[in-house]
């Protein structure tokens, strides 16, 4: 191939001493195949982006930066959890790359796909999803978690790539158009579909995690979901509005109802149907103010404006 492009791997890694070695070694071997085979240009680099981790991370990182050519790390300043490690490593790598792919430190998503990345990227696209063909090595909860998941995004009208974790690959170019999205409730896979341009997917069998735990147990993975749906969908208020249309209307039938039952002398028996009611009603006002209230709080931070990601030390090479 003629072309020899520039390709950047971003892994946002939190308390990741487990899996580093390993992730480098494969990586490391990887990379240089495809420089070997002329794919890439040999200024590819594999970047570490430490998420304020707690554990030995940060030193093997700074490790690996002087014992091996091809690792660079940067260092967020604390733990701010996956999206915005993410968003941190693409910003800051943006204009070193020519293309930069994400992935995890735990290699679930399989690295032989790469090259089929980068084959794509040099088709004319820029943005490429990996998408799981099969759940085989997820537990039988977590599948059932993450397609009802993907199903409900949909349902709420998020335009989001179905079995597509963070494993993707952007252009430059489209790097350039993802710093334009100002948001600070970040959901990446909702956002980068809006980018546009030139898209494709390629397909690959997830792994299961080889050493460590995941960094997303359930309560994590729910408010995660919340946050995708608030962040990019105004349907559930929508339905709050409905649902408070219907009431009323009920409300209306009910009235009638009773009003007539007044005037025949039969309005004993009501108390059942008024607790039930009281009940009823506080607890739907109660979700709609709470699921308002969510909204209000995501714009009380978008205001602020606040830094998405703040860059420590970023390693370069
Ligand atoms: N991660 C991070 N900050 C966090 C939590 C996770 O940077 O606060 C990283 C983690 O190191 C990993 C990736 O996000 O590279 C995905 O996490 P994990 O593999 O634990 O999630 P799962 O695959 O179980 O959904
Ligand atoms: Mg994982």
């Amino acid at each position: 191939m003629e072309r020899q492009e520039t390709l950047y791997i971003v892994i946002p890694c939190y308390n990741e001493e487990a899996v580093l070695p390993v992730t480098e070694k494969r990586l490391t071997e990887k990379l240089q195949k495809m420089i070997d085979q002329g794919i890439i240009s040999k200024e590819s680099r594999v970047v570490f982006v430490d998420d304020g981790s707690k554990d030995n991370t940060w030193s093997m990182i700074t490790e690996m930066y002087k014992s091996n050519p091809y690792v660079m790390g940067i260092k967020s300043s604390r733990n701010r959890g996956h999206q915005n490690t993410l968003l941190e490593g693409m910003m800051t790598v943006k204009d070193d790359c020519d293309m930069m792919v994400s992935m995890d430190a735990d290699l679930q998503d399989d690295i032989e796909v790469l090259d089929q990345f980068v084959e794509k990227y040099y088709a004319g696209c820029d943005i490429v999803y990996g998408v799981r063909s099969a759940r085989k090595t997820d537990t039988w909860f977590k599948r059932t978690t993450a397609q009802s998941f993907y199903k409900i995004m949909e349902s709420m009208g998020v335009n989001i790539v179905y079995n597509h974790a963070d494993y993707r690959l952007m252009s430059k170019r489209a790097l350039k158009e993802l710093e334009n999205f100002k948001e600070v409730n970040l959901f990446l896979r909702g956002i980068i579909p809006m980018i546009g341009f030139r898209t494709d997917t390629v397909e690959y069998e997830r792994n299961q995690r080889f050493a460590g735990e995941s960094k997303y147990p359930l309560k994590k993975m729910i408010s995660f979901a919340l946050d995708g749906i608030t962040s990019l969908s105004i349907k559930p208020i929508r339905f709050i509005t409905s649902l408070g249309i219907c009431l009323f209307i009920i409300s209306i039938i009910l009235l009638v109802y009773y009003g007539i039952g007044y005037f025949r002398g039969q309005t004993i028996q009501g108390w059942v149907t008024l607790v039930i009611s009281i009940w009823g009603i506080g607890g739907l006002e109660l979700l709609g103010i709470g699921i308002i209230g969510e909204y209000i709080g995501k714009i009380y931070l978008e205001t602020k404006e606040r830094p998405r990601f703040i860059v420590e030390e970023y390693l370069k090479k």
